[in-house]
């Protein structure tokens, strides 16, 4: 349930409200909006009866929430979420690029990469100091050493940085150095790593898990929003699909479908979805025609030299082409 509270409501109309759902013994989540306050009603484990709250002085409305995912819900949020960055603002209209290796495997690597990507016009630089591999023996990044890179490619670009956290002990430490955080499609119903990430001030980018459906991806949002944190982005990366001509199925009905359902802002990640550098240009593309607010690329400069994904990483040259033909696509709206 959301309540509405009219435009000219009091704060004491409003704590009045707030008093009742919590008297009621349910949690009491308070919307600022640009005209008006709207109180959404969570925890209920039932309907709640609108009569309740309809004739309390400042309520214009209680509308029903059918939906099993609230706070990320377009029906309590009808405005878009915008996240805001230094110098970057994500959702509603503007447009961001974050691009960089799979992995950090050097200063030397990251800051080249990060110069290209930044040339090319990408504004935020991407790159895993720890990374969720399939097997055991497969690099794993270079963890904290990692994250200190990326604090020099911030210092030395002026990039801002998207890294990735697999766990409670590498959340503390991304934390400290990453702009946003990233939780990877393995991690997406890591439910205790999501109620932490929650509790964090920076953006989350919470991409979706490989084989989730658009409501249990929202669901996993719902834990971060519930924790407090609203600066969420989804990230749609491609789900398990049979073929053998993709590493994944990228499924870019989720971009319509993430606005209609939701006020998150959603990215798209061709890059594992592709899981083959020829692939990357045209999908890329296609999220952009479908309406997407930024793109997650993977980007090397010595690809046959990576340490993770090389075969769906771009050269160079084929990234600064595609930001070329993007910026044909959505002229203008570039942070
Ligand atoms: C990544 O971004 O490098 C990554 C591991 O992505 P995903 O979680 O989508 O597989
Ligand atoms: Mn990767």
């Amino acid at each position: 349930m959301l309540i509405v509270m009219d435009k000219d409501a009091t704060p004491a109309q409003i704590d009045a409200v707030v008093q009742k759902i919590e008297a009621l013994g349910y949690l009491a989540q308070p919307i600022p909006g640009g005209e008006r306050v709207a109180i959404g009603i969570l925890r209920n484990p039932g309907p709640v009866d609108p009569a309740l709250f309809l004739d309390m002085p400042g309520v214009t409305q209680a509308i029903p929430v059918s939906k099993p995912y609230k706070l990320v819900s377009r029906e309590m949020q009808r405005h878009d979420t915008v996240i805001r960055l230094p110098g970057l603002e994500i959702g509603r209209g503007s447009f961001v690029v974050m691009a960089g290796p799979c992995a950090i495997e050097s200063e030397t690597q990251a800051l080249t990469i990060a110069g290209i990507v930044k040339e090319a016009g990408a504004q935020v630089f991407r790159g895993g100091a720890y990374k969720p591999r399939t097997s055991p023996y497969s690099y794993q990044g270079l963890g904290k050493a990692g994250l200190k890179i990326l604090q020099k490619v911030r210092q030395e670009t002026g990039l801002l940085i998207i890294t990735e956290a697999v766990d409670h002990d590498s959340l503390k430490l991304v934390a400290e150095f990453a702009d946003i955080v990233q939780i990877g499609a393995r991690n997406m119903q890591n439910f205790t790593l999501l109620r932490k990430a929650g509790q964090l001030r920076q953006p989350v980018l919470l991409k979706r898990g490989m084989s989730a459906t658009l409501a249990e991806w929202l669901m996993a949002a719902e834990y971060l929003l519930a924790e407090g944190n609203p600066q969420v982005i989804l990230c749609e990366r491609g789900i398990r699909a049979i073929g053998e001509h993709a590493r994944n199925l990228l499924d870019l009905a989720t971009v319509p479908a993430v606005r209609r359902e939701s006020h998150l802002p959603i990215v798209a990640d061709p890059s594992h979805a592709a899981g083959r550098r020829d692939l990357v240009p045209p999908l890329a593309r296609a999220a952009v025609a479908a309406g997407a607010d930024g793109l997650l690329i993977e980007v090397h400069h010595e690809p046959e030299k990576a340490l993770s994904d090389g075969a769906q990483s771009l050269y160079p040259h084929q990234f600064t082409r595609l930001m070329q033909d993007l910026q044909a696509l959505r002229p203008g709206s570039w942070s």
